[in-house]
């Protein structure tokens, strides 16, 4: 049989648009594919062919560089097209060159698809230019992980003499030690440092300090492989490049539009539902009541989406007068094809003052938690209110939210949309006993509120609210950050 060819592949540094054209191509014609186990899974999204992980992870080994080199020589020789897909670019710390020595020696064709390398995408997607005029014109990029005795070691006095940007690879199991050698070596210790995770993969994250704390730092954080150590002025750069990180708490259905409006913002949302919509059934008396409505008004969309799920109601919708609180919740009534009234000003204040003089009797559909003192202020005007409770707000449970509490110190916006968010957060902070940490992070951070209710809870729970829209939307939030932000 003929014999195959081997693919030495550069995958990028996580994000699967940072793969190149080549690489996808290739992927798509492969018969067998090597990967590494950091690969982002969508990378073989829709790929045919028979995937090995042979995925390597600091300390615990798959399979050896040598059973690596066997299996390629393997399945080369079978006749099969085989790619080796590897993180950033194959030739920078990435055993590549072994790789393709050792097909060379067996007489295996093979040709290499660089990558984009993590050494500069990393420090580049949170906001640090490796080289920047003025400021660094050079750089270095080595290992930190060093083997004793394996490897020529690391020249620290030329390295900490040369100036310019390092970046130090595989830097976390050994940060300690590597940043006191440079020092040692005469690198001073107020030079900014960072340590970049993860870079462009979704729960990217920067730390950053002077090189005497950037240690300290990155264990108060937590910071673990892959990351990148990156020590020099151009770190500074961050502060104005990097994208601010939005955490959003609104419930996980929510997640994915919320984020893309973030995005469009300039920011770079991190998902963490903090509450979740639980459905209640809706009551047997429901037609009855709506009978004895003139107007019907909702508060959101989730309402909205909750309560016509029935036909029945949809139907007796479509003859009262309906309020809506702000723009969104008429844009999901406008789907189900319900035309609504919407107050001069997106809160339950402003619905009160438009509902008086127009309705005398008002059914509101709403949560469990809705605000209480809408219906106490209009029925003290004398109107007759009823209230159905769609759904309850409850705590997510979701993991993405013990994720952000635990990394809450490296989360620059935290974007509140309801009490409900604000309360569960605490809470959910307060049973991993890390409430003090997050209370530190919001102390730190910028504390947004998209309405007046949500900044009074956040008030009362003892945290400083420092922005809040004049329109209670999620959009006009992020309007009011990004002009904040420039
Ligand atoms: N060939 C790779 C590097 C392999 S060495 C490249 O060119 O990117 C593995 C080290 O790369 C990790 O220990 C870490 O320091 C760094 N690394 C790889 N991907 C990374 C990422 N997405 N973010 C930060 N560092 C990363």
């Amino acid at each position: 049989m003929a014999r195959g060819k081997v693919y030495l592949v550069g995958a990028g540094p996580g994000d699967p648009e940072l793969m190149t054209l080549k690489a996808k191509r290739l992927l798509g014609q492969a018969d067998v594919v090597l990967f590494d186990r950091l690969l982002d899974p969508r990378m073989l999204e829709g790929v045919k062919a028979e995937l090995i992980d042979v995925g390597k992870n600091a300390g615990r080994h798959k399979l050896n560089q040598e059973g690596i080199n066997q299996l390629l020589i393997e399945k080369a020789e079978a006749g099969n097209i085989v790619v080796r897909l590897k993180g950033g670019d194959p030739y920078l710390f990435g055993r590549g060159g072994e790789e393709a020595l050792a097909l060379q020696e067996k007489g295996i064709p093979f040709e290499v698809v660089p990558g984009v390398t993590s050494s500069i995408a990393a420090p580049e997607l949170a906001g640090i230019p490796v080289t920047h005029r003025g400021v660094a014109s050079s750089l270095v990029i080595v290992t930190g992980h060093e083997e004793p005795g394996k490897e020529a070691p690391l020249d620290w006095k030329a390295i900490a003499a040369l100036g310019g940007t390092l970046v130090v690879l595989m830097g976390v199991s050994r940060l300690e030690q590597n940043v006191a050698a440079l020092i040692e070596a005469g690198k001073s210790p107020q030079t900014p440092a960072a340590m970049v995770e993860k870079g462009g993969w979704p729960q990217q994250r920067m730390i950053s300090a002077t090189l005497a704390d950037i240690a300290k730092k990155a264990k108060e954080a937590m910071i673990e492989s892959p990351a990148i150590l990156v020590v020099g002025e151009v770190v500074l750069l961050a502060g104005k490049l990097g994208k601010k990180k939005i955490a959003i708490l609104r419930p996980a259905a929510q997640q994915k539009e919320s984020a893309a409006l973030a995005e469009s913002y300039g920011f770079s949302p991190i998902s963490a539902p903090a509450i979740a919509i639980a459905k209640k059934p809706l009551p047997d008396d429901l037609r009855k009541r709506l009978g004895k409505a003139e107007c019907v008004a909702f508060t959101s969309a989730n309402g909205v989406n909750m309560a016509l799920h029935s036909p029945d109601l949809r139907r007796a919708l479509a003859e009262k007068m309906i309020v809506a609180i702000g723009p969104k919740t008429a844009q999901a009534l406008a789907m189900q094809g319900l035309t609504a009234t919407v107050p001069e000003e997106y809160s339950s204040e402003g619905m009160e003052k438009m509902l008086r003089g127009k309705c005398r009797s008002i059914l509101f559909l709403r949560s469990a938690q809705g605000s209480q003192y809408l219906s106490e202020g209009l029925k003290a005007s004398g109107l007759y209110v009823d209230d159905i409770a769609l759904y309850e707000v409850v705590p997510s449970g979701d993991p993405l939210l013990d994720e952000l509490i635990k990394s809450a110190n490296s989360v620059d916006i935290f974007a509140f949309t309801s009490s409900s968010t604000a309360r569960f957060l605490i809470e959910r902070a307060g049973a991993m006993g890390l409430e003090k940490q997050l209370r530190l992070a919001l102390a730190a951070g910028t504390v947004a509120a998209i309405g007046k209710p949500t900044a009074k809870e956040l008030s009362r729970l003892g945290v400083v609210v420092d922005i809040m829209p004049e329109i209670y939307t999620f959009e006009a939030m992020l309007a009011v950050l990004r002009e904040l932000a420039q």
